[in-house]
């Protein structure tokens, strides 16, 4: 494995790798440099695409979440990258957790130290069975939409904490989830009355604006809508008590979305003593923490002939085609997945070039596409970038960015292994990290 070469990573959990310090930079360098040990002494796959994830990251957002949004209880989205490090981590900080599955709410039980309250069965289409089972885990607090799920739920949880999803504006983020879920509010009273008649306790509204909204000003119509509900609520009986503002955080948008979301509550939910206010954030506390390097395993480039007269060796340039094409050992089926299902656009870099990290900005550039390793042509990671000439088979790129929804959504399709992880925590938040995952294991949550 890429991390094999390292000495001096504390190993907190015994079925974990183990934690370093430093600049993920560092990291990237040191499994670059392991990697080409590895080749030279003819270790099969010795080049293999790696991730540094680096948990300071996941830190910092989480100040800067508590520092914007005070009153507001995160509970990660699992989903987005079920990380065991990331999970302790925020299990460690006092962070909830969505979970949509039954593997999802076992992964997060399983750490030990997160009370079954603390988690949110966030799904509005549920398996009898997964209802079933989160009532056998103790996890009350679940999501509806649609009234065949009030009678699953009265059949198979009938003390369940229910939470009904309402419809809001989705149309300003990269992936709208409004076509599959969401109870629209003329449907809700009808919804509720169904509700009280089986029994049911509804205690809140939820909504999710969509995944990567790029206009956070939603939130406030958003707001405006749960509050109706919550007088739909009176009107049928119920006093709610939870709040649940869904997901959608990005990252350069965070402290706008902030804003739009502590004005908006202020202004519909002015008295709340016993209103409890929750998220679902996902890739917002973890899409920076993961950098991806990967293997320049092939080439193909126009082949310059040395008996040709210069006008024939020089190709014409098709901007659409670019004519040298890098072939990765990660790619859409794999870590690049975000490209096809997250509508992600990625910037590959250059991390090393013929064995040297010492890169120079005034390279000569061309265009050039970049592709996956599996056989399939839908395996394309970018289809146009300019990258250094002197690009060879060996050398390595980076890419940014690379923590959310990508090694979780990961395919082994054609043979290729989930790329692995190597965890560091490093610059501003290590001291905080680390002292958080050693308490969280000293307390014996340490599998
Ligand atoms: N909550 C639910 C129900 C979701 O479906 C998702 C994403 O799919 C999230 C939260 C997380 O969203 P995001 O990563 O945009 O914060």
């Amino acid at each position: 494995s890429p991390d094999t070469h390292h000495d001096g990573g504390d190993v907190i959990f015994p079925s974990l790798p183990p934690l370093y310090t430093g600049h993920p930079e560092v990291h990237l360098r040191n499994g670059i440099m392991n990697a080409s040990r590895l080749a030279a002494a003819h270790e099969p796959d010795a080049e293999k695409a790696f991730f540094v994830a680096d948990l300071s990251q996941v830190y910092r957002q989480h100040m800067r979440w508590k520092a914007c949004l005070p009153e507001i209880q995160p509970f990660y989205a699992v989903k987005c990258n079920p990380d065991p490090y990331v999970i302790r981590l925020l299990a460690s900080l006092g962070a909830g957790f969505d979970c949509a599955s039954n593997n999802e709410i076992s992964q997060v039980l399983d750490v030990g130290g997160v009370d079954p309250s603390n988690i949110i069965f966030a799904n509005p289409c549920k398996a009898t069975s997964f209802v079933r089972n989160a009532a056998k885990m103790g996890v009350d607090m679940m999501t509806f939409d649609n009234a065949d799920e009030l009678y699953k739920i009265a059949r198979a949880h009938p003390h369940a904490k229910c939470v009904v999803r309402i419809l809001t504006d989705d149309s300003k983020s990269l992936c709208a989830f409004g076509i599959k879920f969401g109870a629209p509010l003329v449907t809700v009273p009808g919804l509720l009355a169904k509700a009280k008649e089986l029994s049911l306790d509804v205690v809140g509204v939820s909504f999710h604006v969509g995944s990567g909204c790029y206009d956070p000003s939603v939130y406030t119509d958003a707001i405006m809508r749960a509050h109706a509900v919550f007088d739909m609520g009176k009107e049928t009986g119920y006093t709610f008590k939870l709040l649940d503002v869904g997901g959608g955080f990005e990252d350069a948008l965070f402290e706008q979305a902030a804003g739009f979301l502590t004005k908006a509550i202020d202004t519909y939910f002015p008295e709340r003593p016993d209103i409890k206010i929750i998220a679902e954030p996902g890739r917002f506390y973890v899409s920076k923490a993961f950098r991806l390097a990967a293997n320049i395993i092939a080439r193909r480039a126009p082949l310059a002939s040395p008996s040709a007269a210069p006008q024939e060796v020089k190709q014409e340039e098709d901007p659409e085609h670019p004519s040298v094409m890098y072939y990765i050992n990660d790619g859409v089926y794999g870590a690049f997945n975000c490209i096809l299902f997250d509508h992600q656009i990625v910037h590959p870099y250059v991390l090393s070039m013929n064995g040297s990290f010492h890169l120079t900005e005034d390279q000569p550039k061309e265009l050039s596409s970049v592709w996956g390793p599996t056989c399939d042509s839908i395996d394309c990671v970018s289809e146009k970038t300019a990258l250094p000439s002197a690009l060879r088979v060996g050398d390595w790129l980076g890419f940014d960015n690379m923590g959310a929804y990508t090694v979780c959504a990961a395919s082994q399709f054609n043979g290729f292994e989930v790329s692995k992880v190597i965890y560091t925590a490093g610059g501003a938040g290590a001291h905080e990290v680390r002292s958080a995952l050693m308490k969280f294991a000293k307390d014996g949550h340490g599998l």
